[in-house]
């Protein structure tokens, strides 16, 4: 599909708001499927009423001026959510009248103002914030209550009158002859945009939304046990609609970052603990830096890699609060390396001692090794 807006409305970037109507009517028009046989034209006008519904919102043109499509794509990025012109269809095929500010409430019913979109954030935890929650701020581009028109719309002094046209049922019914004969539509109010009511002396401040785009940081509580790809959903905490609409939902994704020693399983973590083999051989109480604090772990004589210890309780806790996971500790043995002169001579004893044939010792190493640090 084209993405270029203003090549779909067939004008140009600098198109006035009244050039790009004009345009969208006629090609609306052209292209409407009752009046169009071609079979691509649905999917054309389908296109320009995209193109349309951004261009139409000096907002959205805007942004999509900067950022292209993506930057005016309804959904998350948009706080007003379902985009405005939808009452300018019924402009297109029947005239009338403005139909006031053009926000999103085209398709909602008689029952007043439409709910303002969800939101979605994302969000960056620690390991530990995750494991034993955490509050966090999360900042979103939202629309909130105007203050000065308390959320109306309304010129301060002035009220919102019920609509005319549709006697604030925010429906109407329209006849009209097609190609395939006499047809029934019943649609949103051009005149209202479906709100069933009209507000003659808009807020300045808001010029008659009833709400406006802020950037707000809300602290999220984070319950201990996300993992990452856990969503919160936050109720109420969405954009509001046009005036006085309730507020939609805000969807917060959960991103944890890894931890240096642990690893996580579901509600377990594994650590992998590395031991001198003069430990691992002879026994030893060692300490683990558990997330809860020090442990002391004993190790049996003998131990070999590979051999797992069960911390009961000392994981994750699960994210509905229903006990902890384990910490599983896995034991690697280290082989000792770069052995000084007496250590080595040890070794050597030792192995004798259990009658392993070992490699001859090497003479040279300790002499040169010797002479380079002279
Ligand atoms: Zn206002």
């Amino acid at each position: 599909m084209a993405t270029d807006y203003y090549e779909l409305l067939q004008v140009s970037p600098q198109a006035t708001p009244d050039e790009i109507k004009r345009s969208y009517r006629r090609l609306a028009r052209q292209y409407h499927p009752d009046t169009n046989a071609d079979p691509a034209a649905e999917g054309r006008f389908k296109e320009i009423g995209l193109a349309y519904e951004v261009l139409s919102d000096p907002q959205r043109r805007q942004h999509y001026d900067q950022f292209g499509p993506e930057g005016a794509a309804r959904g998350s990025g948009d706080p007003f959510g379902a985009g405005a012109g939808f009452g300018d269809i019924f402009d297109a095929f029947f005239g009338g009248g403005g139909g006031g500010a053009g926000f999103g409430g085209g398709r909602s019913g008689p029952t007043g103002p439409p709910p303002g979109a969800d939101l979605e954030a994302r969000i960056d935890l620690d390991f530990e914030q995750a494991v034993f929650g955490a509050q966090s701020p999360v900042t979103v581009r939202t629309a909130v209550a105007c203050e000065t028109c308390e959320a109306t719309g309304a010129a301060p002094g002035s009220s919102a009158e019920t609509c005319r046209e549709c006697n604030g049922a925010g429906q109407v019914r329209r006849v009209r002859q097609s190609i395939l004969g006499q047809m029934v539509t019943a649609g949103a109010c051009p005149r209202c945009n479906g709100l069933g009511q009209v507000v003659p002396n808009p807020c300045p401040q808001c010029r008659g939304e009833g709400r406006k785009i802020e950037e707000r940081t809300y602290h999220v509580d984070i319950p201990a046990g996300v993992d990452t790809g856990s969503t919160l959903r936050l109720t109420g905490m969405g954009a509001v609609g046009p005036r006085g609409g309730g507020a939609g939902d805000l969807y917060v994704h959960c991103r944890v970052r890894p931890h240096d020693r642990f690893e996580r399983d579901g509600n377990d973590l594994h650590h992998t603990l590395h031991l001198p083999f003069t430990q691992a051989a002879l026994g030893a109480e060692v300490n683990l830096e558990t997330l809860d604090g020090d442990e002391e772990l004993t190790i049996p004589a003998g131990t070999q890699t590979g051999k797992q210890f069960r911390l009961r309780g000392r994981g994750v806790p699960n994210v509905h609060g229903r006990g902890r996971g384990d910490l599983m500790v896995t034991l690697a043995v280290d082989t000792p390396a770069a052995l000084d002169e007496q250590q080595d001579e040890l070794l050597r004893r030792l192995a004798e001692l259990r009658g392993e044939a070992v490699a001859p010792p090497d003479k040279g190493v300790f002499s040169k090794l010797r002479s380079a640090f002279k």
